[in-house]
């Protein structure tokens, strides 16, 4: 009970890429760039074990971006017409690629980092992938002209790209919908269903992280504007129960959200965000039991999973590895206090 997980992203090496910063060119190219993201991601994952993190991740080391790193993969995307486009309804500019014709997967994005880390751990491995109503956040279309179907579409690449995951012995395939927070109303309508087109016939667990951001400075004054009880996971919560999808990531983490949210999600597992990526502050084990312990009040302690409120790839390095450290100490804590 109580087992513990990452959102997904953490921090480049500094030798790998430019650290503390989203879309940092690579400081590698061409087979160096594969041995530095082997070994970041070799890093990480001994860096999970050893703080005590049962489902561990590649830390997104092969990417990156989580959105763009996919895209660039993908045929019909054209990568010489850049557009700045506000993205999360407009919360910050993004410079992004345009959708030019039908999308098509060229070939595998994520194997041959996947198989690395599979060989390489006897953890279970978890594996993010953008969700499709995000990436259609992150570009810009000039060919399908309407959001749920170009959506619809890239489900269809997500589930090739998540069916040959799985077939490498992921355990857990997750999808990252921030987007989800700021298209609240359209969730229902179309976001449920493009995800169920992206695990449709997988049998490994699946999840969706929902979050209110990096700890960019966008996302921090955006933030301050919400008022003093976040309740936007509340307007689409009852659909996500009712879907197919396993496991729903949040952020939790001084965070506004009220605990009592979770209580819409009575047949999932929830990852509990007990981290703050927007603060470079570690928290103390006692501050992960504590935040872990409120979830409990609405969520019975076998379908939590203790996890970081977002990525941790915008935080220094050594505050990353501090906050892994105090989230598997945390977990343990309370495992303690309930006995198991
Ligand atoms: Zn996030």
């Amino acid at each position: 009970m109580i087992t513990t997980t990452v959102a997904g992203s953490l921090p480049k090496p500094a030798w790998l890429a430019e650290p503390e910063k989203l879309w940092a060119p690579w400081r590698l190219e061409g087979a160096e760039l594969i041995e530095g993201q082997r070994d970041a991601a070799l890093a990480w994952i001994k860096t999970q074990e050893d703080a005590g993190i049962d489902i561990v991740s590649d830390g997104e080391q092969f990417r990156k971006h989580f959105v763009h790193g996919f895209l660039e993969q993908i045929d019909g995307i054209d990568w010489g017409r850049m557009t700045t486009m506000g993205i999360r309804d407009d919360r910050y500019d993004a410079r992004v690629p345009t959708v030019t014709s039908a999308v098509r997967r060229r070939g595998s994005v994520h194997g041959a980092g996947a198989k690395f880390c599979r060989e390489r751990t006897g953890h279970q491995l978890k594996f993010t992938l953008p969700g499709p109503m995000t990436i259609c956040d992150t570009i810009a279309d000039a060919h399908y002209g309407s959001r749920p179907e170009m959506a619809m579409a890239f489900a269809g690449l997500l589930n090739q790209e998540a069916r040959e995951i799985e077939a490498l012995g992921i355990d857990v395939i997750q999808f990252d919908e921030p987007a989800f927070n700021a298209f609240m109303d359209q969730v229902p309508i179309w976001g449920i269903d493009a995800l169920h087109r992206a695990i449709d016939g997988l049998t490994c667990k699946t999840a969706v992280h929902i979050c209110y951001g990096y700890g960019i400075k966008e996302n921090i004054a955006w933030k301050a504007t919400l008022g003093d009880e976040w309740r936007q996971y509340e307007e689409f919560f009852p659909a996500l129960n009712a879907s197919r999808i396993d496991q729903v990531s949040l952020e939790c983490a001084d965070s506004k959200v009220p605990m009592s949210v979770l209580g819409l999600l009575g047949d999932k597992e929830v990852l509990v965000g007990a981290i703050d990526v927007a603060s470079l502050t570690v928290e103390t084990p006692e501050k992960v039991a504590s935040t872990l312990r409120a979830a409990l009040e609405f969520v019975d302690p076998e379908r939590i999973i203790a996890c970081t409120n977002c990525g941790m790839a915008p935080l220094p390095r050594h505050v990353a590895e501090g906050k892994l450290k105090a989230l598997g100490a945390g977990a343990a804590l309370l495992r303690k206090e309930l006995g198991g």
